[in-house]
């Protein structure tokens, strides 16, 4: 089995439109966090800014959460806008759910394959891993790592989950030979 894997090469992008210049596209940039103390809760936000006008939005991470619920090394890591927490909380599903945006991933990741896969003898059967949550089309993403049409795709290409649907999560496949 050939291993594939997705993975993201920046963070993505946002599609947040912005109050006043209209665009609808945001980047943390840099990333960082804002916490905000009142008595013993904290709100805690990540900044974006607008791409066209770097107006700043603030996108809810917690709200009014108890101090106390907050592991110590994820406290300090919204303080110190640790690089590795801010991708974990973009790339949860609830930020975007919880603030009505979502990601925009174009751009953003790239798909490795191994080098020497086209001296393998057919039918090849690959393996597909996400290291991060990029939604991609199989059909889209299979035509691409073989260098097929995706017509041809949809001919020679045997795969346990529907080759139409976005997905993220792992999945396998198995390519024909063609004719
Ligand atoms: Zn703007």
């Amino acid at each position: 089995m050939l291993p594939w894997v997705v993975r993201r090469t920046r963070l993505p992008l946002l599609s947040l439109r912005c109050v006043d210049c209209r665009s609808e596209s945001a980047t943390t940039g840099e990333g960082r966090f804002r916490v905000n103390a009142n008595g013993n809760l904290l709100d805690v936000w990540l900044l974006v800014r607008c791409v066209s006008c770097d107006r700043t939005s603030k996108l809810t991470v917690h709200e009014r959460a108890p101090v106390r619920s907050f592991d110590p090394a994820e406290l300090e890591g919204y303080h110190a806008n640790d690089p590795e927490q801010v991708a974990s909380r973009l790339l949860d599903p609830l930020l975007a759910r919880r603030n009505r945006v979502s990601l925009d991933w174009k751009g953003a990741w790239r798909l490795d394959t191994p080098s020497a896969w086209r001296a393998e003898a057919w039918p090849v059967k690959v393996e597909v891993v996400f290291e991060d949550p990029v939604p991609v089309r199989p059909d889209r993403l299979i035509a691409q790592g073989l260098g097929l049409s995706r017509n041809e795709v949809l001919r020679r290409v045997k795969c346990d989950i529907p080759l139409r649907r976005r997905t993220s999560a792992g999945f396998t496949f198995t390519v024909l030979a063609g004719d």
